[in-house]
């Protein structure tokens, strides 16, 4: 089966450090694997690639939001609105970053009202084991009451990274097979 024409648009979204930057080189990084020259960095913001989830290609377009303290609230609720499935990253080595991932669930929730908007929430740098500062269960936990997916991942160790954004495409497949 063809994908649809468009690439899915898919939003890296958390507070400054947590580790956005990393993923975003991690995925376009995957270009060079593939031999493939789709991949554009624009301004270290965008990068699109193809990529093969379960035997299928899946065109993204990965999103990378930049430090909404620095600035105004307005670049990561712009890319509430535009984006069709978001990466919710904290540190698992810091309690702020984990809070400011609920703020930010709760600010799409209101950008995206309408129910089924993929969303992963993402604790990163599970590789910092002994700076660790919230729990599985808590990102677990949190997850639930957020009504998304949860897993736990290590940038630096290229732990788990692909498996998110293997299962932001799943999600966004089973919601087009849904339509
Ligand atoms: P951003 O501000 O969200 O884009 O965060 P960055 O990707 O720039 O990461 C902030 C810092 O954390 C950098 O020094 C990264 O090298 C580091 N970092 C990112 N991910 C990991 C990880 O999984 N483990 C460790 N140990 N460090 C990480």
């Amino acid at each position: 089966a063809a994908e649809p024409g468009s690439p899915y648009r898919v939003v890296l979204l958390g507070a400054s450090g947590v580790g956005k930057t990393a993923f975003a080189s991690i995925f376009a990084g995957a270009a060079d694997s593939m031999d493939s020259d789709d991949c554009e960095l624009c301004g270290d913001e965008m990068c699109e690639n193809m990529i093969e989830v379960d035997g299928e290609p899946a065109s993204v377009t990965l999103l990378d939001t930049w430090d909404a303290e620095y600035d105004s609230e307005w670049p990561q609720e712009c890319y509430m609105q535009t984006g069709d499935a978001f990466l919710l990253l904290y540190s698992i080595t810091d309690r702020a970053s984990f809070l400011r991932a609920s703020e930010l669930r709760i600010t799409l929730r209101r950008f995206r009202p309408a129910q089924h908007t993929p969303i992963i929430l993402v604790g990163n740098k599970c590789d910092l084991v002994r700076r660790r500062e919230v729990s599985v269960s808590e990102g677990r936990a949190c997850a639930a009451v957020f009504d998304c997916k949860f897993i736990e991942t290590s940038a630096a160790m290229e732990h788990n990274v692909w498996e998110a954004f293997h299962g932001i495409v799943r999600q966004l497949r089973l919601r087009r097979d849904s339509k």
